[in-house]
């Protein structure tokens, strides 16, 4: 297969343990905590419920892992789109530093989590490199490794030779060298989820959709088309395929597809020439690219593109282009893997936490970074369902707030693409 005949099928499911058993529920149960979408941030948060005693019972419409946990990058990236300096800004010292503190961590949540429930999902501590194509990018960059070497973070700036030294391509101007970071098989970490969730105690259903969410009484009851479940607390873990079932909330997200390309296997003496340092990168261009190796070799691309399901083979197409671009050494390597799934984008660029009702947790929006984050968020939510105060989470609970003009958000985007993409080719001109 090459070209437009790759499947529309992720690589992670070319060599994966098998899902766990979790048949759609059937008649009505009771349980303390029901948990809506079983990706990264519903099963963390039923895991670390159900490791804490409570009952559990996880629904997903699907399967576990169908989401975008399933299917990403695996770049497993601690820290959020701000530095650290301008979230202690905006939310105050106190906040800032916890908010900073937390995602800063996040990866080593992940690691420890793997380790504890020894989920074999290829996890390693390769390092993520952030990548700027042109010197502006590499200013902020300058900055931002400066902030967290400042709070004691394993980070390192890198010079045009050093970046093309690590990552076997030209035409950095530099980047930041993050050794908190890592890469793991996407799906085999949220299989490995679902099972240690289920040995813990939780129970989990797939192919049930959850179609209606109502609260009576101080008890919350879900409904799916062969089932209902009456908990004491509900969390909605449904990120980018957040529907209507609480009002608002699809609209606080702009749900974008992210798409991925994978060759065959490279031979090995290409493989040693295409990121030899072993890392995984982002490329900060207004219209992210992000790449790595996988465990068997092959090389891998990604990228942002619309908002809607369609699969556009030009996206795909641009993507090999760039990769070819990026990595001559790969020769005609054929594309053996082309696929997508859906990113949450936040007006603030931050994950949102809420609680628009005693008993209901959500946890959303984490911006294309949600390996390490969402993990974390499912902690958290665990954490304020079994009572920790919102002082004491480590993360703002804030309002539901839908983004303004939320349904022109198809031409809207499309707009700001290529917008962005002019600006990216100027920038890469540098200045007049
Ligand atoms: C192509 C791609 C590449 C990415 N690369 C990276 C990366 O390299 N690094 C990184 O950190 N992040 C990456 N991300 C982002 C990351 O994958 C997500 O942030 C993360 O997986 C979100 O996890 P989640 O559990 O919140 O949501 P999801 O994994 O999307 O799970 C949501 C689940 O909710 C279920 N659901 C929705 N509605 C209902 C309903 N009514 N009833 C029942 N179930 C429902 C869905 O079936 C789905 O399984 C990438 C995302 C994509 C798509």
């Amino acid at each position: 297969m090459s070209g437009s005949s790759a499947p529309l099928t992720s690589v992670w499911t070319v060599a994966v343990e098998p899902l766990p058993e979790t048949r759609p529920l059937e008649g009505n149960r009771r349980a303390d905590v029901v948990v809506i979408g079983a990706g990264y941030t519903g099963l963390s948060a039923a895991l670390h419920l159900a490791e804490r005693g409570a009952e559990v019972l996880v629904l997903d419409a699907a399967e576990p892992g169908w989401g975008a946990s399933g299917r990403n990058g695996g770049q497993i990236i601690p820290g959020l789109k701000h530095d650290p300096d301008e979230m202690e800004r905006r939310f105050g010292e106190e906040t800032g530093r916890r908010m900073w503190q937390t995602a800063g961590s996040a990866a080593d949540f992940v690691f420890e989590l793997i380790a504890r429930h020894k989920i074999s999902c290829h996890a390693e501590r390769c390092g993520w490199i952030a990548a700027a194509p042109h010197a502006s990018a590499l200013e902020s960059l300058r900055s931002r490794t400066e902030q967290w070497q400042q709070r004691g973070a394993p980070v390192e700036l890198l010079d045009a030779s050093r970046i093309a030294e690590l990552t076997g391509t030209t035409g950095y101007a530099g980047g930041m060298l993050d050794r908190r970071a890592g890469a793991l098989q996407p799906l085999a970490f949220v299989r490995g989820l679902a099972r240690a969730a289920q040995q813990a105690g939780a129970a989990i259903h797939g192919g049930s959709a959850v179609g209606r969410l109502a609260s009576t009484r101080g008890a919350w009851r879900v409904e799916t088309p062969a089932g209902s479940v009456t908990a004491t607390s509900v969390i909605l873990a449904t990120n980018a395929y957040t529907d209507d079932l609480w009002p608002g909330l699809r609209r606080t997200v702009l749900p974008v597809q992210s798409y991925q390309v994978a060759t065959r296997r490279l031979p090995g003496d290409v493989r040693r020439q295409v990121l030899p340092g072993g890392q995984v990168v982002s490329d900060l261009r207004r219209i992210l690219f992000y790449f790595r190796l996988d465990p068997e070799g092959r090389l891998l691309m990604g990228g942002r593109g619309p908002l809607d399901d369609r699969g556009d083979p030009a996206l795909f197409a641009r993507l090999e282009a760039m990769a070819r671009r990026f990595f001559p050494q790969i020769g005609t390597a054929p594309w053996e893997h082309r696929w997508s799934g859906r990113v949450a984008l936040t007006a603030d660029h931050l994950p949102h936490l809420h609680e628009p009702q005693p008993g209901l947790l959500i946890g959303l929006g984490y911006n294309g970074r949600g390996v390490a984050m969402a993990t974390v968020m499912g902690k958290l939510l665990a954490d304020r369902a079994l009572g920790t105060s919102h002082a004491e989470i480590g993360w703002p609970v804030t309002p539901i707030e839908p983004i303004p003009l939320h349904r022109w958000r198809l031409p809207a985007m499309a707009l700001v693409v290529h917008w962005k993409r002019f600006q990216d080719w100027l920038d890469a001109r540098g200045p007049a």
